[in-house]
């Protein structure tokens, strides 16, 4: 996760403990916890970017985001990767905030332009998500494609680019926790908030403000009910 705002709801739910991270990343802001496994619940870890040294906000975005990946894997090996927070949807798309999207059929980028025969392919770095398509449905979440960027802002060129990948969840970082869990063999599933539509004429930054506690609430419960029904599979 990528904000504390949003990961506080949800580590209290869970009752995950924070842990020390390896010392090999100990110089990194990612913040780590761990809720042991009980019941049908598998055991959890929460990865959260932490807090940039430098200016003191939360590390939001794709960088942060696949280092945090990176040194939960390094615990030990994982069922699923799950990255999970707030995001904008659209008016077009019938998205509503507050509404809980799980990631399918798969995680893209939009802001990685490379002209360039073979390039332009990484760039895009479509990520297949889990099919989790029945479980969405049991537990009342949409299903539609994660576009990451590293901007909370729509450009033109983003919203030509958005609109030709059929993406319905804009967010910044899926792509690149979906990346580094290929890169470790396992399997990848975002889900997603709606803090603001993109479409609204109401600024993003304005609605996200105002939608961010309430979202976070709706993610940690969809998220809690998520990790049981997986642990019971
Ligand atoms: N001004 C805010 C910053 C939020 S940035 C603050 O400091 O409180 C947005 C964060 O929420 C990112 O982590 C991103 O993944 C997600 N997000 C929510 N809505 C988004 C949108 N419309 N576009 C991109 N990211 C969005």
């Amino acid at each position: 996760m990528a904000m504390e705002a949003e990961a506080a709801p949800l580590r209290a739910a869970l009752g995950a403990v924070s842990i020390e991270s390896p010392s090999w990343a100990a110089s990194l802001p990612v913040r780590l916890a761990v809720a042991p496994a009980s019941g049908d619940r598998p055991e959890v870890v929460l990865a959260v970017n932490g807090t940039d040294p430098a200016t003191g906000v939360d590390c939001i975005g794709s960088t942060a985001a696949a280092l945090s990946t990176h040194v939960a894997l390094g615990l030990g090996p994982a069922d699923i990767v799950i990255t999970a927070g707030t995001a904008g949807g659209w008016q077009r798309a019938d998205a509503a905030i507050g509404d809980v999207y799980v990631a399918w059929p798969h995680i893209a980028c939009h802001d990685r332009r490379i002209e360039l025969p073979g390039f332009d392919r990484f760039g895009r770095g479509e990520i297949p998500t889990a099919d989790l398509r029945d479980l969405a449905g049991e537990l009342g979440c949409r299903l539609g494609i994660v576009t990451t960027g590293d901007s909370l802002d729509e450009s033109t060129t983003d919203r030509e680019r958005i609109l030709a990948s059929g993406a319905e969840v804009k967010e910044m970082e899926a792509a690149a926790v979906a990346w580094v869990a290929q890169l470790h063999g396992t399997p990848v599933t975002g889900v997603k908030a709606i803090t603001d539509l993109v479409d609204s004429p109401v600024a993003t930054a304005t609605q996200f403000t105002e939608n961010l506690a309430a979202a976070a609430e709706s993610l940690q419960a969809t998220m809690v009910n998520l990790i049981d029904r997986l642990g019971d599979q």
